[in-house]
C-alpha cells in the first residue's frame, strides 16, 4: 500500500488498548500493509522485567533499579527484541514476565527510560506503535490514533489459547482474573494510564475477526491520508 509520507516525511500510527485485545497481532499486519516498522512497546516493559527478575531485584529497589536502567539497552532488530544484545524475544512471553511488566511499568523511571527510547524510534522512521500510552504520551500528535479493545472474556478466551498452545497449564478463570488485574493496574496507576484520547478511533474486536479489524483500521488511516491529500491542493 503506497502511502504519502507527512511533511517531515514521518507518520505515526499509535495502537492503544488493554491486554489481550489483540493489538499485536492487528498492529505487524497494519504495519506490514503500509510497508513501516511495528514496535511492540509492551515487550519493552517485559525486557526491563525479565532482567528485574534475573537480577532479583525487587520493586521497592528503586536504586538497584536505576542502576539496571542505566546499563540497559532495549532495541528491535526487525520481529526480534535484543536486551542488551540477546535475543529475549521468546523469553519474555511468560505470564510472571507479564506480570512483573504490569507492575514495573507503572515505575517512573522504567517509564522514563522506555518512553525516550520509544520515542527516538518513532521519530527517526515510520512506525505503527502499539501499547497503552502511545497515543496520550508517547506521540500524542500521532496523525493516527486507534483504541482497540474486547469483552474481558473474550480477551481471556484468546490469551488461554495462547497460552496452552505454549504448553502453559493455567485455567480460564486464571487467565481472566489476570487480565482484570491487568486492566485495573494499566489504567489506575498515576503516570501514563491507559485510556482512550477523544481523537482515538475505538474499535471493539468482540465479535470481529482479525481481518475486519485489519480492514477497518488500514481503511480509515488510507481515508485519512486520501482527505490530507486532497486538503493540500485546495
Ligand atoms: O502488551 P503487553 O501485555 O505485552 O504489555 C506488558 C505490560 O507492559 C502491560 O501490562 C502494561 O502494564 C505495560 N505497558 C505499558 N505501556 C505500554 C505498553 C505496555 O505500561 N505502552
Amino acid at each position: 500500500m503506497a502511502l504519502d509520507k507527512d511533511e517531515n516525511g514521518i507518520f505515526q500510527v499509535a495502537i492503544d488498548g488493554p491486554s489481550g485485545a489483540g493489538k499485536s497481532t492487528v498492529a505487524k499486519a497494519v504495519a506490514a500493509s503500509l510497508g513501516v516498522e511495528y514496535v511492540d512497546t509492551g515487550a519493552m516493559y517485559r525486557a526491563v522485567a525479565h532482567k528485574m527478575r534475573r537480577l532479583g531485584l525487587s520493586l521497592e529497589d528503586a536504586e538497584g533499579i536505576a542502576s539496571m536502567l542505566q546499563g540497559t539497552t532495549v532495541d528491535f532488530v526487525g520481529q526480534r527484541l535484543l536486551l542488551d544484545g540477546e535475543d529475549v524475544t521468546d523469553a519474555i512471553r511468560s505470564g510472571a514476565v507479564a506480570k512483573l511488566a504490569s507492575d514495573c511499568s507503572a515505575l517512573p523511571a522504567v517509564r522514563e527510560k522506555l518512553v525516550a527510547a520509544q520515542r527516538a524510534m518513532g521519530e527517526k522512521k515510520s512506525v505503527v506503535m502499539d501499547g497503552r500510552d502511545i497515543g496520550s504520551n508517547v506521540f500524542p500528535r500521532a496523525r493516527h490514533k486507534f483504541y482497540l479493545t474486547a469483552a474481558p472474556e473474550e480477551r481471556a478466551r484468546r490469551r488461554l489459547a495462547e497460552l496452552l498452545a505454549k504448553g502453559e497449564d493455567l485455567s480460564f478463570e486464571q487467565v481472566l482474573d489476570d487480565i482484570k488485574l491487568r486492566d485495573h493496574n494499566d489504567s489506575h496507576r498515576a503516570l501514563n494510564p491507559l485510556t482512550r484520547t477523544p481523537d482515538a478511533v475505538e474499535i471493539d474486536s468482540t465479535d470481529m475477526t482479525v481481518e475486519a479489524v485489519l480492514a477497518a483500521i488500514t481503511g480509515k488511516i488510507m481515508e485519512d491520508r486520501g482527505a490530507a491529500a486532497q486538503a493540500a491542493v485546495l
